[in-house]
């Protein structure tokens, strides 16, 4: 959520935002009901106070007077709930649009309207070369029966998956190394609720807009997060946090669930693009200062490709555009993953740095060492989201009798093992 104020000072920025970034939101509108609104309030506020001096007038009137301010009292009672029912409807409305204002968009994003406008800003490692043909993922793991795809639909519908054997040791070892990794840079693991409600998906941005995606249990008023970041920033959300506790920094554990509706046939085999997966989600609250969320998203992004240089993985780094970034986002850096069958690379991991449009949605706060307080700044990266990363790992690192390299960084969470 953007400042009203800065909205009212900075109309051009915001109108300019909401083009960058294709939002259907008119700014102008906006700012009308801005302006109704305040004009209401400032009269239901002067039609309370003269409603109080009623009362005073009253106490001293004499009989007949008495009789005439009981009628003007009547008809002053119905001016006031008019206003008042005036004053509740923009304000409802005025709410409505404040949650489509978009966040400023960094000036060295890309412009254009989607991913076809990102720019990669670096590509890190080699592709592996291959002396066979190599397997895509979903026809390896089948073939060593480390995914149940067949059955699994039968259970739980499309996209449904389930790993078997070495293939849930992997993923553990993925998360096991990733969670150490963190815990030396400071990061606090947190293993989050998954099922929420809706006022930490509007906290976050994603809701209204991204409604569709989320599986909804309507009977428990609750949803499926698709993110740990919903529940990160809930944590947080309507405190006043001492200037001294930031920056936080967690690593947020959860299974996520997404309804991918926007890509329905796309991805519909094997492990890419899934219904539910899990993630370790670096996140990052801190003060109210460009340079410092700057640091921060470098030091999340540069903790992402040292994963992905620690696996081995071949990846490029993107500038995301303005119209890929969402509505929220200041900037965003995707990185993405070889996969040798594709030809191509693969997102796996996402950076974002909201500055306060989150926390001011949430309501997440600090207390300066003057004693003022601020909205804080918001950061998410990917660390590991698998079973994509699982999926990279097997096509990356196959072998010609079928068997997997596991990388180094791994083998202690495996007992050793070099090879699957
Ligand atoms: P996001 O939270 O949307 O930035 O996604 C973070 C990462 O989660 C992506 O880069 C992917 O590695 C992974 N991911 C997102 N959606 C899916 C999905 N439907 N199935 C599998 N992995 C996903």
């Amino acid at each position: 959520m953007l400042d009203k104020r800065f909205i009212r000072d900075n109309p051009d920025a915001v109108k300019d935002a909401v083009r960058l970034k294709g939002v259907d939101l008119d700014v102008d509108e906006l700012l009308a009901l801005d302006q109704e609104n305040r004009k209401l309030q400032f009269e239901v506020d002067e039609a309370q106070a003269r409603r109080k001096s009623f009362a005073k007038q009253f106490a001293k009137a004499d009989e007949a007077r008495r009789a005439e301010l009981r009628v003007e009292h009547v008809e002053f009672d119905r001016q006031l709930q008019d206003l008042r029912e005036r004053l509740a409807q923009t304000s409802a409305r005025l709410s409505e649009l404040m949650l489509l204002a978009p966040g400023i968009p960094w000036e060295g994003a890309p412009v254009g309207p989607d991913e076809s406008a990102n720019v990669v800003i670096r590509t890190v490692g080699t592709r592996p070369e291959f002396d066979f043909p190599p397997l895509d993922h979903t026809e390896l793991a089948e073939k060593r029966g480390w995914a149940e795809f067949a059955r699994a639909r039968r259970v739980a519908g499309e996209r449904a998956y389930a790993l078997v054997g070495d293939m849930v040791m992997l993923e553990r070892a993925v998360h096991s190394y990733a969670l150490d990794l963190l815990r030396e840079r400071d990061f606090t693991p947190v293993a989050v609720p998954a099922l929420v409600k809706e006022a930490p998906l509007v906290g976050t941005g994603m809701f209204p807009k991204g409604r569709d995606e989320i599986y909804e249990i309507p009977a428990d008023d609750a949803f499926l997060a698709g993110t740990a970041e919903v529940a990160l920033v809930g944590l947080h959300s309507g405190e006043i946090l001492d200037a001294g506790q930031l920056p936080i920094r967690y690593a947020g554990i959860s299974p996520c669930f997404r309804r991918e509706i926007g890509s329905a046939s796309r991805d519909v085999r094997g492990l890419l693009r899934v219904h539910q997966f899990e993630k370790v989600e670096q996140f990052v609250l801190c003060v109210n200062d460009p340079a410092e969320s700057a640091r921060w998203h470098a030091e999340l992004l540069a903790t992402a490709e040292r994963i992905l240089t620690d696996l081995g993985l071949h990846y490029e780094v993107v500038e995301c555009a303005t119209g890929d970034m969402g509505l929220g986002k200041f900037r965003m850096n995707d990185i993405n993953t070889w996969f040798p069958t594709l030809d191509r690379f693969r997102e796996t991991h996402s950076c974002s740095t909201l500055h306060d449009w989150q926390a001011r949605r949430a309501n997440l706060r600090y207390r300066d060492s003057g004693g003022n307080i601020h909205f804080a700044h918001t950061l998410n990266n990917t660390a590991v989201a698998t079973p994509r990363l699982l999926a990279a790992i097997l096509e990356n690192f196959q072998t010609a009798d079928q068997q997997v390299r596991v990388p180094e960084v791994l083998r202690p969470y495996l007992g050793g093992r070099a090879l699957l």
